[in-house]
């Protein structure tokens, strides 16, 4: 079908642009506003007492971005900003027709230009469930910590990036990793990568060897300021170094982490302990762990996987991606969703909606991507795609071209898995490429894994585990498209200078 206009060119200009959410994307989205056009009114709507913000900022490549995050009270941002107006509300809906959004304490909100930031929640194994929490903000990671006070056993279901963050930080408690994959972490890397990392599961942490933390986020206790009784809007999600300063030790005295991983299975059934009882069943003790050493195998809550495996433990986290918040916008069907669940934006970021955008984890990418680059749920992609929407809704609305910012050419993310620099690029673990493709390999074991991966000669992504410092480097090579088959192997030769060789 075709494409709706962008904009209702009738639209009265003095309404101004309207963001709803204070995560990184809406708050970008707000700081770019306020920039390109500093003589309209810009309303920032936040079910969160703080706002995301990013400072720090680093492009350290071309399309490789490393920034500091903090959370800001909403003043703050007016300061800096002084055509933003914050206001600490929940949005219930929203009329697209009469251009305005209602809140849950009963003002209206009308816009010239509306973008819709409003992330997402955790997608839980099961719902309203006490011994089941997922981690999403500040409150969920309180939550987490209490529980986490008191635990013998843990069961962590997932694999993406929280899940391993958790297993790794996680102290003094045994912890039953729940994968669906046959390797660990395979979002973000292959079973090589994997491979690398396996004995850091249950190795000791070198505490010196850690890095200087970056981020510290404020613990709001409850307070006036808090989130009002009864709101179902979650916080901005965490992100970066967000376990930094939080403690993640359980009940036993040992520093030690013990993981258990139980690959390829899914959670089948959460019992309670009267639901084991009635099973009949006998609980599998911790691997390594005798039956007469299980001291007390009395446990809360009892998790089934389908590989018939039954274990007990305090409490589970369900670490298993985030389903997009688009409740308030979805009254009438206005809006084309994706199935991932999220509101469609084409190559504007734009909604199929006239006059509404949206950015961050709420959205789909459903533009023709370029070939190096994909959509995944990252502070990055956040702060990007609220950093653009700005700019589009300007040019939009003042009928000019605009070219898409140059991060949604390559995929390119930096992160930190178990103490070591992770950075990935393009199709890093082949996604999209069929079986018509070959890996370069080199491997130091403990100091560094490099995997590159080449179609026709060119390369289309990479993976650079540990300080190999080849990023920039790499990054220029997928994005020119050179023929790389003269190089062949040279080209991960430790011997040679690469950086020299592509001058
Ligand atoms: P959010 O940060 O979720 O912000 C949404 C905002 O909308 C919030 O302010 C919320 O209060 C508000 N809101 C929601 N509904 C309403 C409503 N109805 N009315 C008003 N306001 C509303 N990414 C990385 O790149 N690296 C990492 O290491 C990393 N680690 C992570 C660790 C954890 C524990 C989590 C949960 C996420 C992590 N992420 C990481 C992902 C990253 O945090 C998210 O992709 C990013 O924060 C999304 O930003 P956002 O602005 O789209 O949404």
């Amino acid at each position: 079908a075709p494409l709706p206009p962008r904009s209702d060119q009738r639209r009265d200009r003095t309404a101004g642009f309207v963001i709803v959410g204070g995560g990184i994307a809406g708050v970008t989205c707000a700081e770019q506003l306020s920039a390109l056009s500093p003589d309209d009114p810009v309303t920032l709507l936040s079910a969160s007492p703080l706002i995301k913000s990013v400072t720090n900022f680093r492009q350290v490549g071309r399309a490789l971005e490393e920034f500091d995050v903090e959370e800001k009270t909403t003043g703050a941002l007016q300061k800096a900003c002084p055509n933003v107006r914050v206001v600490h509300t929940q949005v219930r809906a929203a009329d697209t027709d009469k251009h305005e959004v209602y809140t849950e304490d009963g003002e209206t909100f009308p816009y010239t230009k509306l973008c819709i930031c409003t992330g997402g929640q955790p997608k839980l194994i099961t719902k309203d469930n006490p011994y089941v929490i997922g981690i999403r903000d500040t409150e969920t990671v309180q939550h987490f910590q209490q529980k986490m006070a008191n635990a013998r056993r843990v069961v962590i279901v997932g694999n993406g990036g929280i899940a391993l963050e958790l297993v790794y930080e996680i102290e003094g408690c045994e912890v039953i990793w729940a994968i669906k994959d046959d390797s660990i972490g395979n979002t973000f890397f292959d079973r090589g990568a994997a491979e690398f990392f396996l004995p850091h599961l249950t190795a000791g942490k070198c505490e010196e060897n850690k890095p200087l933390k970056r981020l510290k986020y404020t613990v709001t206790e409850s307070s006036s300021d808090s989130p009002k009784k009864g709101d179902t809007a979650m916080g901005g999600a965490l992100g970066p170094d967000w376990k930094d300063g939080w403690r993640m030790k359980g009940k036993h005295d040992q520093a030690a982490h013990r993981v258990q991983v139980e690959y390829q299975c899914e959670v089948q059934e959460v019992l309670t302990r009267e639901e084991f009882t009635r099973t009949g069943q006998t609980a599998e003790c911790f691997p390594g762990t005798s039956r007469a050493e299980e001291q007390n195998d009395d446990w809360p809550v009892y998790v089934l996987l389908t590989n018939k495996r039954l274990y007990g433990c305090d409490f589970v986290v369900s670490a298993t991606g985030v389903v997009p918040s688009t409740g308030p916008f979805l009254h009438n069907d206005q809006f084309s969703v994706a199935p991932d669940g999220g509101l469609r934006v084409d190559d504007h970021m734009h909604t199929s909606v006239p006059d509404v955008y949206a950015a961050g984890d709420v959205c789909t990418a459903s533009w023709e991507p370029a070939p190096q680059w994909f959509q995944m749920r990252l502070w990055s992609q956040a702060r990007q795609m609220g950093s653009y929407a700005a700019k589009c809704m300007v040019a939009d609305r003042d009928g000019e071209d605009i070219d898409m910012d140059f991060c949604f050419e390559l995929f390119a993310h930096v992160t930190k898995f178990f103490n070591y620099k992770i950075v990935l690029l393009g199709r890093y673990n082949a996604q999209g490429l069929g079986k018509d493709y070959e890996l370069l390999l080199r491997c130091t074991k403990g100091l560094e894994y490099v995997k590159v991966v080449l179609q026709a000669g060119r390369m289309q992504g990479a993976v650079l585990i540990g300080d190999t410092d080849l990023e920039e480097t790499f990054e220029n090579l997928i994005v020119n498209g050179m023929d790389l088959s003269p190089y062949g192997e040279d080209l991960l030769d430790p011997n040679i200078d690469i950086e020299d060789y592509f001058d």
